[in-house]
């Protein structure tokens, strides 16, 4: 059988999912230039399959221009056949990008920054899944846990090499059948670029071994979540490393301590945005390794934002490794709205000139409300609806995303929870889990 090989142009949307359409490859110039139709309304489509209630219905038109940049090519070698994506920009007719294209978002967060800070933002994403086939109990963290998915992991590693990607590790995680596959930094936009295609490329490599991997935030009301940690750091104009400084509040340059007060300052009205999903507020409890208040850990995985350690003594290496790391986000969102969302806030907290806020090292859950509320902490939205309430009633957050996005924003997550309304938290994780 002849076949014609097929590109598919993708764009990661609303709802985290990967959507687009093919062209033949030898289309390729033409398809760079024109780009290929689509449809306003495709913002719409939940994660469910369900079309929340369009603005734009069936009228107008846009572009899916894919870049020439953010093409893949994975050849798995085993008689299949060559997996050919790209990522790429939603444009109107017009080549302006449109306002719910969450790579141009992503992308207009990142001159923000750098209009307001003189930096660059270098971000690397850190994915736990797991895989549907259930697996025996006491695998954590083991040689035996790693040995079972070797195959898979050497795969992984391979195709996402082929993809231009740098693996940086992969272990069995703590929960059931859960791995960890972490990513090295990269610059810019290219690091959601990269966060899409490793989740592409993670549920390829699964399918290609006969298996199937789930990124959903929580599987099981009672049980780990599958968290996306968001490491970030700077550099200068000049390259060099902007993130650390010897002399600062536990090491953060001047520009780090307000990046990362702006983002605390801001968290709970933009939480929406980089854990969206109903069942995203079960992981973001306290005893989960995960998120549950608006705090600067040091060391400490139980917390909003954390100062990573560092392997080094000498200041060089130090300067370039010390980064901090984003923990309240999951793969139901978008990698470019996640980190878009951040980078306003940490752009906000720079413009407001915010200083360092003090460092935590405990268990938040024992304080008590009055010792929190005198350091300035509070425990995060614990809903998808209150951290939508929250979004929608603050303007400062909403006003960093471009005309009616955060109106269509929420009015995708409602016509989502819509979906749930008569499930239990059982059947909400069930559904998630089917697809995502
Ligand atoms: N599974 C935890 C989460 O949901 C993270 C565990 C860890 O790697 O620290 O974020
Ligand atoms: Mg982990």
């Amino acid at each position: 059988m002849i076949h014609k090989p097929l590109i598919f142009a993708a764009i990661s949307d609303i709802a985290g999912k990967t959507r687009g359409k093919a062209f033949p490859a030898s289309d390729m110039e033409k398809r760079l230039r024109r780009g290929l139709g689509w449809t306003p309304t495709n913002v719409m489509i939940t994660c469910f399959d369900a079309i929340a209630e369009s603005p734009y219905g069936a009228l107008d038109d846009l572009l899916l221009v894919p870049d020439a940049d953010a093409g893949v090519q994975i050849d798995f070698a085993d008689g299949g056949p060559v997996e050919r994506f790209m990522l790429g920009d939603i444009r109107d007719l017009d080549g302006e990008p449109w306002e719910c294209c969450t790579r141009s978002i992503l992308k207009g967060a990142l001159q923000r920054l750098e209009r307001v800070g003189g930096v660059e933002l270098v971000a690397a994403f850190e994915h736990e899944f797991q895989f549907r086939q259930q697996a025996a109990p006491g695998q954590a963290y083991t040689l035996g846990g790693f040995t079972q998915r070797r195959r898979f992991g050497e795969a992984l590693i391979a195709a996402l090499e082929q993809a231009g990607l740098t693996p940086d590790t992969f272990m069995k995680e703590y929960g059931a059948s859960q791995y960890e596959i972490t990513n090295g930094p990269r610059r810019g936009v290219r690091a959601a670029d990269d966060a899409v295609i490793l989740r592409e490329t993670v549920r390829m490599t699964a399918a290609r071994h006969g298996e199937e991997a789930t990124f959903t935030p929580i599987r099981d009301p009672a049980g780990v979540g599958n968290g996306v940690h968001i490491h970030m750091s700077f550099l200068d104009a000049k390259g060099d490393p902007a993130t650390w400084s010897p002399d600062g509040p536990s090491g953060m340059s001047a520009l780090t301590g307000s990046f990362v007060a702006g983002v605390l300052k801001y968290l709970g009205a933009f939480i929406a945005l980089t854990a969206p999903s109903d069942i995203s507020y079960l992981r973001l409890t306290p005893h989960r390794w995960s998120a549950a208040f608006n705090n600067l850990g040091l060391r400490d995985r139980e917390a909003a934002l954390r100062i990573c350690p560092v392997s080094s003594v000498d200041t060089q290496s130090v300067a370039r490794q010390y980064n901090i790391e984003f923990r309240a986000a999951d793969a139901a969102a978008s990698p470019y709205l996640a980190l878009a969302a951040i980078v306003h806030a940490g752009a906000q907290g720079l413009e407001e000139g915010l200083s360092a806020p003090a460092v935590t090292q405990e268990d938040l859950s024992l304080l008590s409300a009055s010792e929190l509320e005198r350091r300035g902490l509070v425990r995060l939205p614990q809903s998808l609806d209150e951290a939508l309430r929250r979004f929608e009633a603050n303007n400062t957050v909403r006003d960093w995303f471009p005309g009616d996005f955060a109106e269509i924003y929420i009015a995708h997550k409602r016509g989502e929870l819509a979906f749930l309304e008569s499930m239990n938290q059982q059947e909400r994780c069930a559904a998630y889990e089917a697809v995502y």
